[in-house]
């Protein structure tokens, strides 16, 4: 491994492990906002809230379409799209409960 990487998965906000289907920075690979050569580089951090860690609103909105609380900007409909497909991939369609299923409809409420 390359020195500098992150050698463990653990959350860099709460410091406790992240499974892959709840880390933000695969998520955002998946949906091509960073390239995978930089997704590994850069330290995971859950997605969704998980036990008393917040998550990543800014980047949760984008499949919940819940706002960011904190006034991060609202996503594009386009990016949301490409979330929403990229998780129900990581997820081989086996997605968390806070997962709309690809569809623009049911979080749009
Ligand atoms: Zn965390
Ligand atoms: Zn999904």
């Amino acid at each position: 491994m390359t020195e500098g990487m992150p050698t463990d998965n653990v959350c860099d906000k709460c410091g406790r492990p992240v499974a892959p289907r709840n880390n933000a920075v695969v998520y955002q690979a998946e949906a091509g906002d960073i390239s995978w050569d930089i997704a590994t580089l850069t330290q995971p951090r859950h997605l969704a809230p998980e036990g008393s860690c917040a998550g990543s609103p800014s980047r949760f909105q984008h499949i919940t379409g819940q706002p960011d609380q904190r006034g991060f900007p609202r996503p594009t409909l386009e990016s949301m799209a490409a979330w929403r497909s990229a998780c129900c991939r990581i997820n081989w369609d086996d997605c968390p409960g806070w997962c709309p299923k690809g569809g623009l409809g049911a979080a749009t409420a």
